[in-house]
């Protein structure tokens, strides 16, 4: 036995477990699938409880009700015309109007000669409905002599119902032929059910119902059983009502009890008045072999219970008690003549999927369907259908709880419907990312559950790099693919334990709870690593890189979710300051670093409008001739606060915040503007060229092209006079599309010469495809020149490259003599650097000119 427990445990915790874990986080069903299966279960869950507590029983009654009445009814309503009426059975009615003819009560001689008429027709049974305990002379003789007839069934009440208190039968009457009064009330006070019979210690208490049937079809008292949950007539059984049966679910059951089946398509039986039986106008065949029932039906009498229906038209619906047994009557001889007339009812597991079945259908559709309208018409049809099926249970002698689906439905769609908004309140809909909020209190319970784990919590925030170009230059369409291909790729990424967020336009967070310190460092490079290779978007190749700054909590220290985030967010920037695709590691001072930048950029917005820029010039010298070959034009910011301000320290910022668009095209206007004058002040200078420097963003800009050209004709500058100066990084990304653009730019007559040339990653392979005129050898090369062989081979072969492709080479950053005499023996062309001239202001540079020398080389 034990042996046997522990190899099923064995196989749960290795097979069966994992499987199913398995299956939960793996392929075979999707979120949707799980949230509509988890939100079906649990809708299914909470409607059972309220059905326990009892809730749901009256709408269930009322349900019943409302189907009884649609089945079987047709469309002509329930007051059909009696057709097929039973055959087996008449009732004889008192009516109004036989009251008004003979009084109230009915005498005991009237009453004997009715019950004398109806036996001389030879009837098969007579029931006699009518509470007569007490004789009415006259004629008492006679009532008593006919009350001992056989076939005579007289009733009794126990006292328990209708609160009429304790009525005996007649006394003549034996006790084999007393049936008790057999409506119990439901809880609402309607009959719906049929109590047909009490076990006591003597034998039992028999229904009038039941004792009318039993004299019908020749069973003695005898011939009844009783066990457990069925009554037993000769081999016919009945199968008896428990507490939870159908739409009850605490219904006082005891005894033996059916549900009452109404007949709602024809009366119970034909009907006759005292009248008529007193004046014999009637069929004799009627009563021959028949039942004949008899009681009052005039409404003064009250005698009336609550019925589900009602085949007169009343507003309440109710029958008098003499036609209920008419129907008890009925049902039970169907029973015990083997016809379909017993309720069934689904045992309470097929109950639970009947429920759950249905809240699962809710669920999926309301997961599906979008709108108001979809909405709407989903939960219509769907409580159409419980309706419906329903109305086809009842036809079919089954009583389906229905209130329990409906409010499952109800239950499942407000649950997915609360899931949904939840969700679209915590997630981005782009991405389906969770949002910034959602994010902060995800770092608030990971700060919260620190204490129980060594590890600390780690924000990382990660910015797309350049994304604002891809923004501006293919639309913000492209972007946001950019942006839900970023995220897929950071989830696949991810370790599991990670969780990420979309918190801002084109930036991700990441939240690490399980790594060390290092290990999140580790894991920082691989995401880079990973993340970096080009997205194919429409074919096309776009650069990919992730800024991204770590802020780790520290041990012992209060953290705030905000600050955590806000760390990262400032160690981020300081990654994109430093060249962006790196990480940095949050470290105190960097807020302050944050702080002024915020105030720079700030400073920033109305520099431009307070003419705060200036250009200064800086020579660029022919290494063979002395000559003056041109300038290059380098932006300079004089702010009243901080004074000069150097490129370095403010083209990032202008570049993050947009105003490098203007500022670009405000320097290339002034550069060229520069230059025309000064080739219009000495004609001997006409060769002047001018180089400008093209910023990133400028160069991903969509109209470059035709500011250039505007500028050029503005300013009536010749295109070859131009030199714009590209960086290595800028043209990597989408070589093809960079190619395209030089090729326009080369259109319109400019030069084009390659920056920086030696620092980026540029590829080799690419170098011959550039239309490029000039290479500028980065200054760092040029300062080792004199410390090492090796940058001299370096500047060598940059040279043999740049003669190779027909380019001219510009030395930059060039300070002492001794590299102007490396670099001339080299056969480099041109050089550029504080030994000639540092950059200058316009006023210096004229006088430069004016001097007409050339510098000394
Ligand atoms: P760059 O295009 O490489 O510009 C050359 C930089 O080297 C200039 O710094 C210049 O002052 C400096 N330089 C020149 N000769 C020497 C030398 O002999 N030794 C040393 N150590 N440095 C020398 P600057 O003006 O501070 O500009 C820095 C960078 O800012 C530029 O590098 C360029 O990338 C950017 N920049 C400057 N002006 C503009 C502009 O108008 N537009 C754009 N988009 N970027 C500009
Ligand atoms: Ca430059
Ligand atoms: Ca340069």
């Amino acid at each position: 036995m034990k042996a046997t427990i522990n190899r099923i445990g064995h196989r749960l915790r290795r097979g069966v477990v994992p499987q199913v874990l398995h299956w939960w986080g793996g392929a075979p069903l999707n979120t949707g699938g799980k949230i509509v299966l988890l939100t079906s279960l649990l809708s299914s869950v909470l409607v059972t409880g309220v059905k326990l507590l009892n809730v749901l029983e009256p709408a269930e009654l009322f349900l019943f009700d409302q189907v009884v009445r649609w089945s079987e009814t047709g469309s002509e309503g329930p007051s059909r015309p009696s057709q097929n009426l039973d055959p087996r059975m008449t009732i004889v009615g008192i009516t109004e109007a036989d009251i008004r003819q003979y009084g109230w009560p009915l005498t005991d001689d009237l009453l004997a000669e009715v019950i004398q008429t109806l036996q001389a027709q030879d009837p098969k049974v007579v029931g006699l409905d009518l509470y007569r305990s007490t004789l009415r002379p006259p004629g008492s003789t006679d009532l008593i002599e006919s009350l001992t007839a056989p076939n005579l069934i007289a009733i009794m009440n126990v006292g328990s119902t209708q609160g009429q208190g304790e009525v005996p039968a007649p006394p003549t009457v034996e006790p084999e032929r007393v049936g008790f009064n057999d409506f119990p009330t439901d809880s609402d006070g309607v009959i719906r059910r049929n109590l047909v019979f009490v076990r006591s210690s003597e034998g039992g208490y028999y229904s009038f119902a039941l004792r009318v049937i039993m004299a019908y079809q020749g069973y003695a008292s005898t011939d009844l059983r009783a066990e457990e949950n069925h009554l037993f007539l000769g081999d016919r059984a009945i199968r008896v009502l428990s507490t939870r049966d159908g739409g009850y679910q605490n219904v006082d059951s005891s005894g033996y009890q059916i549900l009452l089946r109404y007949r709602t398509d024809q009366m119970p039986a034909r009907h006759l008045s005292i009248s008529q039986v007193l004046s014999h106008q009637f069929d004799p065949d009627w009563i021959n072999g028949n039942i004949v029932l008899i009681g009052t039906t005039a409404a003064s009498l009250k005698d009336r219970f609550y019925t589900p229906f009602s085949f007169n038209q009343d507003e309440e619906l109710t029958m008098p008690g003499v036609v209920i047994h008419g129907q008890m009557v009925r049902q039970l001889l169907d029973i015990v003549t083997g016809q379909p007339a017993h309720y069934r009812f689904l045992p309470p597991w097929a109950e639970g999927l009947w429920l759950w079945g249905w809240c699962l259908v809710a669920s999926s559709l309301v997961w599906i369907v979008k709108g108001p309208s979809g909405l709407l018409l989903s939960s219509s049809v769907l409580l159409g259908g419980v309706g419906m099926g329903g109305w086809l249970a009842v036809n079919g002698l089954v009583w389906l709880p229905l209130a329990e689906p409906a409010t499952g439905i109800v239950t499942a769609i407000t649950v997915v419907l609360a899931y949904k908004l939840l969700y679209r309140t915590t997630h981005d809909s782009l991405t389906g990312l969770p949002n910034r909020e959602a994010f902060m209190g995800t770092i608030q319970q990971a700060l919260y559950h620190r204490q129980s784990t060594e590890k600390p919590v780690i924000v990382a925030f990660m910015g797309i790099d350049r994304f604002k170009v891809i923004n501006e230059s293919l639309g913000h369409q492209v972007g946001d693919e950019v942006l839900q291909l970023m995220a897929q790729r950071l989830v696949q990424h991810m370790p599991p334990e990670a969780r990420v967020a979309r918190v801002g336009g084109d930036e991700f967070a990441l939240l690490l709870t399980h790594l060390s310190s290092s290990a999140a460092g580790e894991l920082m490079d691989r995401l880079q690593y990973a993340l970096s290779e080009p997205l194919t978007l429409h074919g096309q190749k776009l650069p990919s890189t992730l800024s991204i700054g770590v802020a780790i909590s520290q041990p012992g220290l209060e953290h705030k979710p905000a600050d955590l985030l806000r760390d990262a967010h400032t160690a981020m920037y300081r990654a994109k300051v430093l060249g962006k695709s790196r990480f940095e590691v949050f470290a105190a001072g960097m807020l302050t670093e944050a702080v002024n930048r915020l105030q720079l950029e700030s400073d920033l917005i109305n520099a431009l409008d307070d003419q705060e820029f200036l250009l200064y010039y800086q020579p660029i010298i022919n290494l063979k001739t002395g000559e003056l070959a041109g300038f290059e034009a380098l932006v300079r910011w004089h702010q009243k606060d901080r004074g000069f301000v150097l490129p370095s320290a403010f083209i990032p910022a202008a570049e993050e915040t947009g105003l490098i668009m203007a500022l670009g095209q405000w320097i290339f206007r002034e550069a060229c503007r520069q230059l025309h004058h000064w080739h219009t002040l000495f004609p001997h200078y006409r060769h002047l060229t001018m180089s400008i420097n093209l910023s990133n963003r400028q160069f991903g800009q969509a109209d470059l092209i035709n500011q250039i050209e505007a500028a050029l004709q503005e300013t009536q500058v010749d295109g070859h006079c131009v030199r714009l100066e590209i960086t290595e990084s800028m043209v990597m990304g989408d070589v093809d599309a960079a190619i395209d653009l030089m090729l326009k730019l080369k259109s319109l007559d400019l030069k084009l010469a390659i920056d920086d040339f030696g620092t980026g990653y540029s590829s080799l392979s690419y170098l011959h495809r550039f239309p490029m005129d000039t290479l500028k050898v980065d200054k760092s090369f040029v300062g080792r020149l004199e410390k090492s062989n090796e940058d001299r081979a370096i500047i060598n072969t940059i040279l043999t490259l740049g003669q190779k492709l027909g380019m001219d080479v510009v030395a930059e950053g060039v300070e002492t003599a001794t590299q102007v005499a490396i670099l001339r023996q080299e056969g480099c062309d041109y050089g550029q650097g504080y030994f000639f001239a540092k950059p200058l202001p316009a006023a210096s540079a004229l006088e430069l000119l004016q001097q007409h020398q050339p510098l000394e080389c």
